[in-house]
């Protein structure tokens, strides 16, 4: 597996360096709205610790990482009065990941309406 590339785009929106609608922060984690959503309200996760994906994840940083996933489920689902959510996440190019610091999907979910590919 390649390194942590400080230089990954999500690095670059941890460290304001790109512009990114944040809705949620706290001093470990960061939510904010997926530029390119599979379904209204999709948000993305991340721990402000340098991982890659799950593989390199200090295992210390993943009870915040997972509450934030929970809160950001639940306002997900309030906002948008949707019947349930989906949380993905991917790990490593064959597994679908793009951006190679550790993130998880969350998605507002209607019934009867799929998820865009
Ligand atoms: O496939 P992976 O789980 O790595 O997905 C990366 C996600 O990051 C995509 O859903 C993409 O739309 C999103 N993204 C973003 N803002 C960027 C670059 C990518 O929300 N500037």
């Amino acid at each position: 597996m390649s390194a942590y590339d400080t230089n990954n785009i999500f690095a670059k929106i941890l460290r304001g360096e790109i512009p990114s609608h944040r809705v949620y922060e706290d001093e470990a984690t960061l939510a904010f709205m997926d530029v390119m959503p599979q379904g209204e309200g999709h948000v993305l996760v991340l721990p402000k610790a340098p991982s890659r994906n799950l593989f390199d994840a200090d295992p210390a940083t993943l009870p915040a990482l997972i509450a934030t996933v929970q809160k950001i489920a639940v306002a997900a689902k309030n906002a948008f009065d949707a019947d349930g959510v989906t949380v993905f996440q991917f790990n490593e190019a064959p597994a679908g990941q793009s951006v190679f610091h550790l993130h998880f999907h969350v998605v507002p979910r209607r019934a009867g309406v799929p998820l865009k590919p």
